[in-house]
């Protein structure tokens, strides 16, 4: 039965590189009409003016990319909506998070509210996939992964998401294996952690724990992991380990990972190549402040990379624009890329790995029977919008507007 149906007219996607001599001068691109039934792509003719169908919608000439996925934010921690007031002072973490669950208590803004417009905002920036850690230990219980779910519930469909049980105080140390285990029940579908080696204080009991709740509930584990020096190597050599033993392979994401940049040498070698036959991936929020781990570096050696906005205007940080492409902009900048290809291909880690061109290879995007969930913005090529931060005019979700300008 055919559910929808619709033309996606004028449109332009990227066929090529451009090439001058050596030199890599641009995209070649061509305008197209895209069908869409079903929420995915079911015809692609050249772009006819004279054509006019039933059901269609004019893409004015404008680039379509993929949608973007937005792989580490917490949409239980955002203040949107409420006044502006900078960040309390803390400490260290322990007090930040101590403070925080009073301070979003005591603000004037529904946990559904709040959610919402951070959900908004990433939606506006071409966004229609979030992994958001949420909050669950025994000072908070289930009841801010309760708040999200009916904000999510409230959208009908517009969007993918995947929920992380995210024991902020601690696995251990808050005592929150049952929280947590009671979440996965709950509706959320990975298991996250913070710091097993420092803020749990035993990085084998802590580890041990979040992987027989992750085999217990068949999920996968994102874990914080901030620690340097002999810390983060202990707790990654752990993960590894833990990974093996429980045949986690591709199941494992660390986010933030500073103390990649800790392993010198040949253990570095080692370690990074382990994290690309075990398939760990490591999710940047692209610190500038020092501690962005070696993500070119990492890549190259095969391990998966990701992008998230991770904190915009929480308890944590006064910052973030809930824009995920001015974090892959700000990757392009630290890690010093410059080229057609370099930029072109970026992308993939902001679309779990779909590219529009590839040195590799030709016509990898768009095809038939791809998902129709892309976004339509004002540039000549997808370099152009990763440097330029072009806006975002209008993003679809398996066929459906997620987000209209
Ligand atoms: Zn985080």
């Amino acid at each position: 039965m055919v559910k929808s149906e619709k033309w996606l007219r004028n449109v332009l996607i990227e066929t090529a590189y451009l090439r001058e001599g050596t030199f890599t001068s641009g995209s070649q691109t061509k305008l197209i009409d895209v069908q869409i039934k079903d929420g995915v792509v079911a015809q692609i003719k050249e772009y006819q003016p004279e054509q006019f169908y039933e059901s269609e919608i004019d893409g004015k000439g404008r680039l379509l990319l993929p949608t973007l996925k937005e792989m580490h934010c917490h949409l239980d921690k955002s203040k949107l909506g409420v006044p502006w007031r900078p960040v309390t002072p803390a400490q260290n973490i322990v007090e930040r998070f101590t403070s925080e669950v009073a301070e979003l208590d005591a603000l004037d803004l529904s946990i559904e509210a709040r959610a919402k417009n951070l959900i908004n905002l990433e939606l506006a920036h071409g966004v229609t996939f979030f992994r958001s850690h949420i909050d669950v230990h025994p000072a908070v219980g289930q009841r801010y992964l309760e708040g999200v779910q009916r904000a999510i519930a409230s959208y009908d469909e517009r969007f993918d998401y995947e929920l992380i049980a995210f024991p902020q105080h601690g696995l251990l140390r808050s005592n929150a294996y049952n929280e947590v285990d009671t979440a996965l029940k709950n509706g959320a579908t990975l298991i996250g952690g913070v710091d097993p080696y420092s803020l749990d204080g035993d990085v084998e009991k802590s580890l041990n724990q979040t992987f027989e709740l992750a085999v217990k509930h068949h999920v996968p584990i994102d874990i914080h992991v901030h620690d340097r020096g002999e810390a983060g190597r202990a707790t990654f050599k752990t993960l590894l380990d833990y990974t093996k033993q429980s045949n986690w392979q591709g199941q494992v994401f660390v986010s933030h990972a500073f103390g990649l940049n800790d392993f010198l040498g040949e253990e570095r070698a080692d370690v990074f190549a382990q994290l690309a036959k075990e398939r760990i991936g490591i999710i940047s929020s692209v610190p500038i402040n020092g501690a962005v781990p070696p993500l070119k570096e990492l890549q190259q050696a095969g391990v998966k990379v990701a992008l998230g906005c991770d904190n915009i205007y929480d308890s944590w940080s006064p910052y973030g624009t809930g824009s995920v492409v001015e974090k892959l902009n700000r990757y392009g900048e630290v890690f010093n890329l410059k080229t057609q290809e370099e930029l072109t291909e970026s992308l993939g880690l902001l679309t779990g790995g779909t590219k529009t061109l590839s040195t590799e290879e030709d016509g990898l995007w768009l095809k038939t029977g791809d998902v129709a969930s892309f976004l339509l913005t004002e540039a000549s090529c997808a370099a152009e919008f990763v440097a330029r931060q072009t806006p975002v005019e209008t993003s679809f979700y398996r066929g459906q507007v997620a987000f209209n300008s």
